[in-house]
């Protein structure tokens, strides 16, 4: 991992820069690039410019590691109402959230009852909703939770890191439930015992990944949704599927808002399916500071915006 991408990581977990960097006006303007803004009305505008494309989308109310339960529940109440606006509109926009945003450093407990209020609303409105995939100290319990829920609930989907060198046995682990799955690289600082810390390995491990869920899709029919913006990495899961005949409409790739947007409407009209996810919301802060740990050539990009205005 370089020294920019470890300090960006280490800066999105600190109080003071958080509490520093929002307030500044040039950073407000650079999280534009990867926010249509901070309401659900803005990432529904958005949608509708995606919708003309034929590029359905997936929420994500921003927010993560809440300290009291009050505030997992006006996260999930803001969830409530999103999927009974989105099935009043009646747009094709899923949503994906981290369970720490409802409760999950609190009560296992808890969360479950918020999730499944989530996930039976959705289900009523004939809507799906997935799981963020969190740190590494997180990972047992997101599996054992995912798990809980699919015994009740079909409409939901869990992601999953190619990072980690152990999602291929949680994946192996789990098909029997023929889960739906978002495959993504990882966005999070993890030790090198449990991680491939090469990005050659990352995208090595995502490929073996990658041609066994193709196949997991031709033999079971689940869903499994690809989230990447590497393009050498869709271009050979696109080989692989058609190597074992599977046609392309059953491939699903999930990209970011902002980002390789000429390459999502060109998946689109090639015949893929593809997704976008939109992030909204007031608490940017970490989720910001991974987008620039990605890439560490878009920190100039916020530098250049010192100068706007
Ligand atoms: C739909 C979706 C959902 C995700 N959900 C999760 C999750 O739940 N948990 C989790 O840990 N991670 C999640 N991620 C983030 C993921 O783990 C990676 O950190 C991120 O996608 C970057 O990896 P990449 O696969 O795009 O490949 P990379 O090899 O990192 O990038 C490929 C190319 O894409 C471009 N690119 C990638 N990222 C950026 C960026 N931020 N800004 C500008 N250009 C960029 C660059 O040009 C780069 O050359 C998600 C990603 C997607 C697309």
């Amino acid at each position: 991992m370089g020294a920019g991408r470890s300090l960006l990581l280490w800066g999105s977990k600190n109080n003071w820069m958080r509490n520093h960097v929002t307030n500044f006006t040039f950073v407000r303007h650079a999280v534009k690039k990867f926010m249509p803004g901070e309401t659900a009305t803005d990432a529904i505008n958005a949608t509708r410019e995606l919708l003309k494309k034929k590029i359905p989308t997936t929420f994500t109310h921003l927010g993560e590691n809440i300290k009291d339960l009050s505030e997992a529940e006006t996260a999930a109440k803001h969830y409530l109402e999103l999927i009974n606006r989105i099935n009043n509109e009646k747009l094709d926009i899923e949503v994906s959230l981290k369970l720490t945003q409802i409760g999950f450093d609190l009560s296992f407990g808890k969360t479950l009852e918020f999730f499944k209020q989530i996930t039976k609303r959705a289900k009523e409105c004939n809507n799906n909703v997935f799981i963020d995939i969190e740190d590494s100290s997180y990972v047992d319990k997101t599996l054992e939770f995912y798990k809980n829920i699919k015994e009740e609930y079909d409409n939901v989907g869990l992601c999953l890191q190619a990072y980690l060198y152990r999602t291929m046995n949680d994946l192996k682990d789990m098909i029997e439930i023929n889960p739906w799955i978002r495959l993504v690289k990882g966005a999070y600082k993890e030790p090198e015992n449990i991680a491939f810390k090469k990005k050659k390995n990352v995208d090595e491990n995502f490929f073996e990944l990658s041609k066994y869920l193709v196949r997991q899709i031709q033999e079971r029919g689940i869903r499994v949704a690809f989230g990447t913006h590497d393009l050498r990495l869709q271009q050979q899961i696109r080989n692989e599927a058609s190597v074992i005949g599977l046609p392309k409409e059953k491939l699903e790739f999930q990209m970011l808002y902002g980002i390789k947007t000429a390459e999502q409407f060109k998946l689109a009209e090639e015949g893929y399916n593809i997704r976008t996810l939109i992030s909204y919301g007031e608490f940017w802060y970490p989720w910001y500071m991974r987008r620039l740990a990605e890439r560490p050539a878009n920190v100039w990009f916020v530098a250049k915006n010192i100068f706007r205005n």
